[in-house]
């Protein structure tokens, strides 16, 4: 088999993939933050696990674009993708970890083996279609509305799930590890604008890439944090008897 045919044999897996965590994670909540719970095997610090989930998918990318041919190492197209990739991932591996007040938290060790997958195979997946396997792109891709467009949202999205993070990490004093109701921002309509953004973000990366890999991307984010903002939302609305009856979970006015 050549490597584009396994290429494409494993993007249109990904969508199978993507479609079956969808609903097994309506029945399933996985374990981490405040779905936490016993009986997941061996826990590690959350610290620690977020840095081994997340650091595969910036150093997978690094990588897959160092093996890149010369000719497209010098692309400004794929340089402006890695450049929006690295902005998102090496904040999300290396800074976000140390953002959290997680003192005593603990992640299953299980829950970052399978983030340590999903981020290799996604890496993979739009590294070499992007650097190696997909049609090369020309400059001026750069001001393609399908490139302006899907930038415009990346950073859109980033924003939001940047400005949603930065409340929820603010709630906690030093040494608190509790939960509060958050406001401001986005959290007026829906109680996970940060996975909105996650989101809105990785839609973005599926337009101004114009890939299926890019897309297969964007269909997991959403199969993944959808029925998890569900959960979320339902635990607030649990947990908080004074908790805002018109939030939403995660898209305003709809769900
Ligand atoms: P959460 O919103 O569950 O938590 C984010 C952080 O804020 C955690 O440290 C959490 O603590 C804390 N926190 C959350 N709610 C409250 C509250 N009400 N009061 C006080 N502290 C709170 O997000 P995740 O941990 O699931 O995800 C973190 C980031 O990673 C998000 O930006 C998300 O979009 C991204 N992500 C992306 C995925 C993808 O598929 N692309 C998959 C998963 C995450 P604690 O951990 O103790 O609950």
């Amino acid at each position: 088999m050549t490597e584009a045919a396994f290429h494409s044999l494993l993007v249109y897996s990904w969508f199978g993939l993507a479609a079956l965590v969808f609903l097994v994670l309506f029945f399933i909540v996985a374990p981490y933050g405040r779905h936490g719970r016993r009986g997941w095997g061996p826990q590690i610090p959350s610290t620690l696990g977020w840095i081994l989930m997340e650091a595969p998918a910036p150093l997978g990318m690094l990588a897959l674009y160092c093996l890149a041919s010369a000719e497209r190492r010098a692309s400004p197209v794929l340089l402006a993708f890695l450049a929006l990739w690295l902005v998102h991932y090496l904040h999300r591996a290396f800074i976000f970890p140390f953002r959290i007040r997680a003192r005593g938290k603990l992640m299953p060790l299980v829950v970052a083996g399978m983030a340590v997958v999903f981020n290799l195979g996604n890496a993979y997946l739009n590294g070499r279609w992007l650097f190696e396997l997909g049609p090369a792109y020309p400059t001026e891709w750069l001001w393609d509305p399908r490139f302006l467009a899907g930038a415009a949202m990346f950073a859109a999205g980033f924003a939001v799930n940047q400005h949603s993070d930065w409340v929820l990490l603010h709630l906690r004093g030093p040494g608190e590890t509790g939960y509060k109701v958050p406001r401001g921002g986005l959290y007026r309509y829906v109680s996970c604008p940060n996975y909105l953004g996650e989101i809105i973000e990785w839609t973005g990366w599926a337009l101004l890439t114009w890939s299926v890999a890019g897309l297969s991307f964007a269909v997991w984010t959403a199969a993944n944090l959808v029925p998890r903002a569900i959960a979320h939302h339902r635990w607030y609305e649990e947990t908080f008897e004074d908790y805002p009856k018109e939030r939403r979970a995660i898209f305003p006015f709809v769900l």
